[in-house]
């Protein structure tokens, strides 16, 4: 009764110092911040983990920031020691989006506050915020320059009348992961019309998310379904003229089975592939003229809207958002705050990555 009671006068304040399920802003002064990340095998993961935690500890805040080597039972485990820690808002990127349904249940009864960071969280209600990049206009911006790779669209996206036929292969990304699904029906729906009118041809003919789909976004399973692939199709000489990869580290896979196959050659070029995140690695690769182009996700921004949102979450406001119908996680339609990702190619590869200071000269050498 005691506690009623006083819920109840915490109430009737009112007012911005005025307690909500995870308590008053004073108390939430130097709050734990537990930040569960993915993977340190990819680049872009180290970066939002860096920019995450430096975000929040300047705001004051104290941040368990943990990476589960891809391992899920690993990533449970984090999450579960941040809410004994005593954590007041998790802010997670999933390896397994719908694997972590027991500690969301822990931490909404304990009042802690969930922010999905980049990959959404599924199949439980008690994810209170989304923040991520356009995910189906990464899949759209994929598959546009693919196209204009190819020279069926020009750099402005208008068609040249190039009509191919082209053959291509596909890859999409862990489908654990609900961005693949976002990335690659973005993709094929814009690669669609040129598929019908016969401009592209899928040369394995395996065009099915369940066929292209790799799981854990893994280089090694890349590389080697790209080596079934140029055995299956492309060994009586027909030539592979592109590949849509989602990402960067599948990417280099990708092009490793190409170049272990003969491309890569003045006779022989490499096809036309993309990418996604920008990780060093690959903009070498663009500017050597391997990679063709990859979308660039300034994590920076990321990293600050869910410091802010985490913020505002302890401080008892209300977080931005921007998007409240695209993300169904299968129980509830996430509020989320959406950026837009940008096309990155050899030839604004300076402009956009360099001088925003996301890389130096020195770093893309
Ligand atoms: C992210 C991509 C990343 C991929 C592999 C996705 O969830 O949105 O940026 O390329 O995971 O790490």
């Amino acid at each position: 009764a005691l506690g009623i009671a006083l819920s109840l006068a915490a109430c009737s304040a009112g007012g911005r110092a005025s307690t909500d399920s995870s308590g008053s802003s004073d108390s939430n002064k130097g709050a734990l911040v537990g930040v569960a990340m993915p993977t340190k095998v990819s680049e872009r993961w180290i970066k939002d983990g860096n920019a995450v935690k430096s975000d929040l500890e300047k705001a004051g805040y104290k941040v368990d920031l943990e990476y589960a080597d891809n391992k899920i039972p690993q990533q449970v485990q984090q999450v579960s020691n941040m809410i004994t820690k005593g954590a007041k808002v998790l802010i997670v990127a999933s390896i397994d989006g719908g694997s972590l349904s027991d500690q969301l249940d822990a931490a909404a009864k304990a009042g802690i506050k969930v922010i999905s960071y980049d990959r959404l969280l599924t199949g439980n209600k008690n994810v209170d915020y989304y923040v991520s990049f356009d995910n189906e206009k990464v899949g759209v911006d994929q598959a546009n320059s693919l196209l204009t790779g190819l020279g069926v669209l020009d750099a402005d996206g208008k068609k040249t009348g190039e009509k191919g036929p082209f053959n291509i292969e596909v890859f999409a990304g862990s489908l654990d992961d609900n961005n693949a699904s976002f990335f690659f029906n973005g993709a094929m729906k814009t690669l669609k019309p040129y598929l019908d009118d016969g401009t592209l041809k899928i040369g394995s003919g395996q065009d099915q998310l369940s066929q292209a789909a790799t799981q854990q976004w893994d280089p090694a399973t890349a590389k080697a379904r790209m080596q079934n692939l140029i055995a299956k199709s492309y060994s009586g000489g027909t030539t592979l003229n592109g590949v849509l990869s989602p990402y960067d580290g599948m990417s280099i896979g990708i092009i490793s089975a190409l170049q272990g196959a003969g491309y890569g050659t003045s006779d022989r070029p490499l096809p036309t592939i993309t990418g996604q995140d920008a990780e060093a690695a690959s903009v070498k690769s663009i500017i050597a003229g391997q990679q063709y182009s990859t979308i660039y996700k300034d994590t920076r921004k990321l990293a600050k809207q869910s410091a802010t949102m985490a913020e505002d979450l302890l401080s008892g406001k209300k977080p931005e958002v921007n998007d409240t119908k695209t993300y169904d996680n299968k129980v509830k339609v996430v509020p989320t705050f959406l950026f837009q990702p940008t096309v990155v190619t050899k030839d604004n590869y300076k402009e956009i990555l360099v001088d925003s200071g996301y890389y130096t000269e020195a770093d893309l050498k």
